[in-house]
């Protein structure tokens, strides 16, 4: 009989060390590391013939992060970062895992290893299947696997018993397909990784802006004045961004960061394609930096705003764009009026910056008139993070700051292709033209009732009103909050299956029955009918561009994305039972790229503007003050300034990513630029909050969380003095997902509320 597996890393320390955090982002430190991790996956020959096709334009694209590509000349030394050379290497690995591996491994045993020793497994090299009850995974040929999962589906009382979740990593080619045959099938149960990251900023810009994409593109960042960045911390999550920034400064551009750490990769910068960078020479970033309490923004831009608009009162006309308010906007007003119900001290104080500092900000606002606004999860991960975005949207159109060059908004994805499975239709409450245009281009009646996100498909499973979950890449349960509920709920499911590229604990977290599929990753060579295939992404600032694996696969038991769906496709239907001929996509991938150009506007002439090199924009109104908002007008919104009331031994935490990670991919156990070495059961406390709990540096603890009654505990974590305000601390995910309740949602974007949970923190027993 098989053992209930482990749903969370063992709580076995690995020996940290410490260092000086830094205060410069990458230089030669990140070329060398960027070798060990290539050289110890690949090998020299493998090695570097992926990371010089990397990024380039008759390459691939990195599947890490989404920002974007030069349009013109790529670095011929390298375009890519230290973190996407990582991504490559975990992607690229020569190791892989077939039958044998899975006879010697029990799931059980697998999941007794941290999150780190199972990704470093290898490639999944052919589909396995583990049958109810059993204690390791067999092989199983793909027809079978696929029967194996019409099967499941066809015995479900409605469509909506199962669930189709989304990895960001999914092509364009693939995506679209993917939602096809779901909606096909009668259901719009697609909730995706974006639930979980940008789908705040999708609901506040959608409201404001009429589009729920950012509205720059890299060129603009070249002609900005001033860069807000909020949030976010690109020196590990976007490191190109380095680079833009650079430029930004050294054409004059002032940079104010807004974040509860600060980030070496928001301090400076040695650019290592630079003789000077790779000598240890580093270009200053920001310029005011604004080390906010956490969820202390919404406090802070009011009072930047508050200034503005003494600003403008005492010279009429100076700050405020006059003609764009009057012309492309609406409620400015009301907004104004509403700032009346604040004061500077009371703001101050609740996002713990001093006011000489907010001054120096506003000061910013005040005189600069092409202002970009970038953020990442510490916005969109909050309760009130669609009010708190929508804030930044307030003050940028003050100052007319959207739709013209070195100005608006930056929303900057973390997953390579997260924008581009959203344009592509991967989303629970599809607006009603795509479904129309769907109808229209395959004479069906797609499903008009909205599917389930990430939170509410964790709700069905758990109570049984979902028995089927697949996962299109990605690792459902370690990317999610409350990881006991969340295993729970997968384990109570018909079957799971996982189309995937490397090991991971979702797959050790499973239902009755379960199924990995391996699916080709974007560095691998996808061949069909004797010929090389590409496929295609959307970055951040909405360009479409190809992407062609180019090495040779470690196997040849994988299969591509597009052609698994094409498969299951036919094992549900056969090729004429759903007026879909899903054997036609299996012949070539302009077929898909035909027929996204009929159904999804933007895309036209699709399989020709893709081949040029670099790709094609697609159309963005906010890039050109084109608002498609309900009124054709940018919109003003109010919001409350909230305020977080802690018990005496209660603290805010934030979970975040070391610099050795992405999302739930765990490179190393070196989280270099915060000085934390080879250990992640850590929680960053400030030294003062710590010493008044009687921890020391160093002490074990335990953290608890008691949100809903419910008692959630992450056992032994190590306390870490370091720069953080008051009764903040941090600690990485996936370790301190287990703290996230399920219910602690963004309003109005049901984003769980990774960055903003109450805990307390006891010493270990
Ligand atoms: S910045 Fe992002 S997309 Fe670019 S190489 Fe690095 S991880 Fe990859």
């Amino acid at each position: 009989m098989a053992k209930e597996t482990n749903s969370e890393n063992p709580t076995d320390f690995t020996g940290i060390r410490r260092t000086p955090p830094a205060e410069k982002a990458a230089g030669l430190k990140a070329v060398v590391s960027s070798a060990q991790h290539i050289l110890r996956e690949m090998g020299p020959t493998r090695g570097f013939k992926a990371l010089a096709l990397l990024n380039q334009k008759n390459g691939y694209d990195c599947p890490g992060c989404a920002w974007p590509d030069p349009d013109d000349e790529r670095s011929p030394l390298a375009e890519y970062c230290e973190n996407g050379a990582k991504a490559i290497a975990e992607e690229a690995t020569t190791k892989k895992l077939d039958a044998a591996f899975f006879a010697q491994n029990s799931v059980y045993d697998l999941s007794l290893l941290s999150d780190f020793d199972i990704g470093k497994k290898g490639r999944i090299a052919q589909p396995v299947y583990l049958p109810a009850g059993a204690t390791h995974y067999q092989p199983i040929s793909w027809d079978d696997a696929f029967t194996l999962v019409a099967k499941h589906l066809k015995k479900l009382n409605s469509p909506d018993e199962a669930i189709f979740y989304t990895s960001g990593r999914t092509s364009n080619e693939a995506a679209f397909l993917y939602q096809l045959l779901v909606r096909r099938f009668g259901t719009n149960n697609l909730p995706d990784c974006s639930n979980m990251c940008h789908e705040s900023s999708g609901v506040a810009l959608v409201e404001s802006l009429g589009i729920g994409k950012g509205s720059v593109t890299l060129e603009d960042f070249y002609e900005a004045e001033a860069i807000v960045i909020l949030g976010q911390n690109p020196g590990t999550n976007h490191p190109r961004m380095l680079t833009a920034l650079q430029k930004a400064k050294q054409n004059g551009a002032t940079i104010i960061s807004v974040n509860p750490l600060k980030e070496a990769g928001l301090l400076a910068f040695s650019n290592p394609q630079q003789l000077g960078g790779m000598l240890g020479m580093a270009t200053s970033l920001t310029d005011i930096f604004l080390q906010v309490r956490i969820n202390g923004d919404m406090a802070l831009l009011k009072a930047i705003a508050i200034l503005m608009l003494e600003a403008e009162k005492k010279a009429p006309g100076t700050v405020f764009d006059a003609a764009f308010l009057a012309e492309k906007t609406e409620g400015v007003q009301a907004y104004l009026d509403s700032l009346s119900d604040y004061d500077l001290p009371t703001l101050a104080d609740n996002c713990g910056v001093p006011l000489s500092q907010i001054r120096a900000a506003a000061e910013v606002f005040i005189q600069k008139k092409k202002i970009i606004a970038c953020w990442a999860m510490g916005l969109t991960q909050q309760k009130n993070a669609v009010a708190t975005i929508q804030e930044i949207v307030n003050l940028l159109l003050l100052k007319g700051s959207v739709g013209k060059p070195g100005a608006g908004t930056c929303p900057v994805r973390g997953h390579s292709n997260v924008q581009g499975d959203r344009t592509m239709g991967i989303n629970e409450k599809p607006p009603q033209a795509f479904l129309d245009n769907l109808e229209r281009v395959y004479s069906f009646k797609p499903p008009q009732h909205h599917g389930y996100d990430v939170v509410e498909a964790i709700h069905a499973m758990h109570r049984g009103d979902a028995r089927v979950f697949i996962a299109m890449g990605g690792n459902f349960l370690s990317a999610t909050p409350d990881t006991t509920y969340t295993a729970e709920a997968l384990r109570n499911c018909d079957l799971t299956v996982q189309i995937s590229t490397k090991l991971n604990r979702s797959h050790l977290v499973h239902g009755r029955e379960a199924l990995i599929l391996p699916a080709l990753g974007r560095t691998d060579e996808d061949i069909v009918n004797g010929e090389k295939q590409f496929v295609s992404v959307e970055n951040s600032m909405g360009v479409v561009h190809m992407s062609q694996g180019k090495l040779r696969p470690v196997s040849d038991q994988m299969m591509s994305e597009p052609m698994i769906v094409c498969r299951l496709a036919l094992a549900l239907y056969g090729n004429y039972q759903s007026n879909i001929f899903w054997s036609r996509y299996t012949q070539h991938y302009d077929n898909i790229r035909t027929d996204i150009a009929a159904t999804i506007p933007g895309f036209e002439d699709y399989n020709k503007r893709v081949r040029e090199p670099g790709g094609f924009y697609l159309p963005n109104g906010a890039r050109v003050q084109q608002f498609n908002t309900a009124t054709g007008k940018a919109k003003f919104t109010t919001s409350e300034v909230p305020t977080l009331q802690l018990h005496e031994n209660e603290y805010v935490m934030m979970t975040i990513r070391s610099h050795d990670q992405f999302n739930t991919t765990i490179y190393g156990l070196d989280d270099r630029y915060r000085g934390i070495l080879n250990e992640r059961r850590v929680v960053l406390m400030n030294p003062e909050d710590a010493a008044a709990a009687g921890f020391a540096d160093g002490t074990v603890v335990d953290l608890f969380n008691f949100d809903d009654g419910v008692t959630r505990t992450a056992p032994r974590f190590i306390v870490v003095y370091y720069d953080i305000p008051r009764r903040c601390v941090a600690t990485y995910f996936p370790e301190a997902n287990v703290l996230v309740p399920i219910n602690h949602t963004a309003e109005r974007s049901n984003t769980p509320v990774s960055k903003m949970v109450r805990i307390e923190v006891k010493r270990a027993g």
